[in-house]
């Protein structure tokens, strides 16, 4: 896919409305690293098609990082999955057990929403593609944490049974894992990581309902594609469903 940056440049601000919205409104000038922004609150995290993602000052680690590939490689696919990858695999460094990946953007841990990815893509205007890759990780949530739509949510603290590693340890034990992902990804795209990724797919052969905007398809887990689409299994065979604007449910 030709990308070419490992270094990373980070800033950490006290406070910013979202992460994922200044890099991709402002984003920084390339200077041949990958650029992350951390903050310490986000005023207007967010999530997919409109979602809000809930953070907590001191309790939530919340950051962006840019990706830039070199001049005409084609819209990366499976990049979502991919990062759900890096993180779920930091996540296991640090000894959490029960990690797993909802597709297509979800950390869960025992089932539980530990943290979510929220990828954009850079408008093109001329310049090389380029992706903004955006995590929500829950340390400690509130008890009065009040998130709508998820009843199954979970924090790293609960996770590890203790005091979670503070946010600048936890952020050099994510990036590394990145570094490794881009590593691989560069060369060989998501089918290289495919198979991790269904490693640790929450749903694998389980019954799931694929919600749209007006229509929900049911069927069966049958993993995910080379271009990280869900197969979905149903009496009609085997389906390639895009995550464009569909969420996972149980049945
Ligand atoms: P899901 O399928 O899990 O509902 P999604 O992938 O379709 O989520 P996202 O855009 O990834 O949606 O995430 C936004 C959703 O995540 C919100 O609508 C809310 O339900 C949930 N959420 C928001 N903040 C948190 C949080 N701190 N921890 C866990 N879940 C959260």
């Amino acid at each position: 896919l030709g990308a070419r940056a490992h270094d990373f440049a980070i800033e950490w601000v006290a406070c910013c409305d979202s992460t994922n919205a200044r890099l991709v409104d402002a984003p920084p000038t390339d200077d041949g690293r990958v650029h992350v922004l951390v903050a310490d609150r986000q005023t207007a995290g967010r999530g997919r098609r409109g979602r809000q993602w809930l953070s907590w000052e001191g309790a939530s680690l919340t950051f962006s990082l840019l990706w830039r590939f070199a001049p005409g490689t084609p819209a990366p696919a499976g990049l979502s999955l991919a990062a759900g990858l890096a993180l779920a695999r930091a996540l296991e460094q640090l000894g959490v057990e029960g990690v797993q990946l909802k597709w297509p953007n979800d950390v869960l841990v025992h089932g539980d929403k530990l943290a979510g990815i929220l990828v954009e893509l850079l408008p093109m205007r001329g310049r090389p593609p380029a992706a903004v890759i955006g995590i929500g990780l829950n340390l400690r949530l509130p008890a009065d944490a009040a998130i709508p739509d998820q009843a199954a949510v979970a924090d790293l603290g609960g996770a590890l049974g203790g005091e979670p590693p503070s946010r600048p340890a936890l952020l050099a034990a994510i990036l590394g894992e990145f570094h490794r992902l881009f590593e691989t990804y560069a060369v060989a795209g998501f089918p290289a990581l495919r198979g991790a990724w269904e490693q640790r797919n929450a749903f694998a052969d389980l019954p799931v309902a694929i919600r749209g905007e007006s229509t929900t398809l049911c069927g069966t887990c049958a993993g995910v594609d080379d271009d990280g689409a869900l197969l979905l299994r149903t009496g009609d065979g085997v389906q390639r469903v895009l995550a464009g604007d569909v969420s996972l449910r149980p049945l």
